[in-house]
């Protein structure tokens, strides 16, 4: 299996190469060449297997020969022993006809575990082979970052380092980073925001002299790898309600369109799935670019959904690649005038391949508190404000097919906002109920490249 960018200017790659890579040369993203098709029979086949059973088969025809049969099954196996439910990605009725897939049991408590405990074993397994060392570096608005210190924790071949917002990150998830005690894992608070911490990241990719000397590798959510990761449980939740015999719907809280795209890939593979359904928050790039077809951007409002804070959508560049026909060149345009002038137009023959897979739609602030209520209320269910964004817009897409929302994080990661809308307080599952009292460690710096990479070669050095 060989993977090619989303600009058509870089070399192809293997799994393993692109996964440690992360961002293409020529700054596109890396997706695979063909997409493997699963038959109905192979579907039907997956009824009753177990999590790590259905993502060896879903991943495998993705890894081609980076990794044994051997090596891939270990590393499924010890990504997901320390997730916290025993189906790893549980299914629960909400309504008639809507469904939950809790995707918050694994250690950090939000979806981003699926894909960053694997990639974390697949990183070691590589490295280990080749003999290499990686300096992993990682910007996070919270979740993304509490994932990779957990899943890169205490493996040999790594370093990681994670940029976050001083002070603006929730209690849970920066202690969920700075209470990582191995010494291989590194908080670093930056004086100034996302945003700050992004650019700073970028700026050690695009400094090939760094990122060559420390071989940096990215994990944020372009890495394929975690894409692919998440591609498993679109399978077990649409089987689980009789697929390839009758099709599904699903229902995504989107920032970066990586956790949504999977649910693309899963369709393209052959799984029955009538919609794709994005729902955002206030910040509505994606859902006014697929009303209109102008995908414009306009300045970030802080949500109580900060993890789908985002202005520029990523993952939404391999969308168009396909949308467009795979031409690199007519992609390149568009993130150039996305970069040049803030926006671009999607052509009415793109518009309405996207529209043929993708519906959306949009919660307020008011809207996010109101369905967290209400789902208490009347459904029994305590969401976090992502997941209830997500609770929020499938309401309108509710049908004949069974819709399954996302549920993208546990409440307890974003207490203040829960019990704003309920008056309850959600407690952290019993694992983790002393996060509160271990020792925090973490390294502040100011929002300066030339300070941060010096950190960083000194610690790795040491
Ligand atoms: C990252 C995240 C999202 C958005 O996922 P994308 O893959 O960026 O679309 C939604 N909810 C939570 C809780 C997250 O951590």
């Amino acid at each position: 299996m060989r993977y090619i960018s989303t600009r058509g200017a870089a070399p192809e790659l293997s799994f393993d190469e692109a996964m440690l890579t992360g961002l293409a040369r020529d700054g596109g993203l890396y997706v695979p060449a063909t997409v493997p098709r699963m038959s109905a029979g192979d579907i039907a086949a997956l009824a009753g297997a177990s999590y790590e059973e259905v993502a060896f088969r879903v991943m495998r025809p993705f890894i081609g020969d980076s990794f044994s049969d051997a090596e891939f099954a270990d590393c499924i196996t010890r990504a997901y022993a320390g997730f916290g439910h025993a189906a790893r990605a549980p299914l629960k009725q909400l309504q008639d006809n809507h469904f939950l897939l809790e995707l918050f049991h694994g250690p950090t408590l939000a979806f981003k575990d699926f894909a960053m405990q694997l990639i974390g074993q697949l990183f070691q397994t590589s490295l280990e082979r080749s003999g290499n060392r990686v300096t992993i570096v990682g910007a996070t608005s919270g979740d993304t970052g509490s994932a990779a210190m957990e899943a890169f924790r205490g493996l040999s071949n790594v370093d990681v380092f994670i940029l976050y917002p001083h002070g603006r990150v929730s209690d849970v998830q920066r202690r969920q980073m700075t209470t990582v005690t191995e010494a291989n894992a590194h908080a670093l608070a930056l004086t100034g925001d996302f945003d700050d911490c992004q650019a700073r990241l970028k700026d050690m990719f695009n400094d090939f002299a760094f990122r060559d000397g420390v071989r940096l590798a990215g994990v944020n959510s372009i890495n394929w790898a975690r894409v692919l990761a998440q591609v498993v449980y679109y399978f077990t939740a649409a089987v689980a309600l009789g697929a390839p015999h009758r099709p599904v719907s699903f229902t995504v809280p989107t920032g970066n369109f990586g956790d949504i795209f999977a649910g693309y890939i899963a369709r393209r593979m052959g799984l029955p799935i009538e919609k794709l359904v994005v729902a955002t928050n206030q910040n509505d790039i994606l859902h006014r670019a697929l009303c209109s077809g102008d995908y414009v951007t306009t300045g970030v409002t802080p949500s109580i959904s900060p993890s789908m804070d985002i202005q520029v959508s990523s993952n939404f560049e391999r969308a168009l690649f396909d949308a467009f026909d795979r031409d690199g060149g007519a992609v390149e345009q568009m993130m150039d005038a996305l970069k040049g002038q803030g926006g671009f137009h999607i052509s009415q023959g793109a518009l309405d391949r996207l529209r043929a897979t993708f519906a959306s739609g949009r919660a307020s602030e008011q809207e996010t508190s109101a369905m967290i209520k209400r789902a208490l209320g009347e459904m029994g269910e305590l969401l976090c404000p992502h997941s209830a964004i997500g609770v929020h817009v499938a309401q309108a897409h509710l049908g004949a097919t069974p819709m399954i929302t996302l549920a993208t994080a546990h409440p307890a990661k974003f207490p203040d906002a829960v019990e704003a809308a309920t008056g309850v307080r959600p407690a952290l599952p019993p694992r983790m109920g002393d996060l509160f009292d271990r020792p925090e460690r973490m390294t502040r710096v100011g929002n300066d490249l030339a300070e941060i990479e010096a950190l960083i070669r000194e610690e790795i050095a040491a």
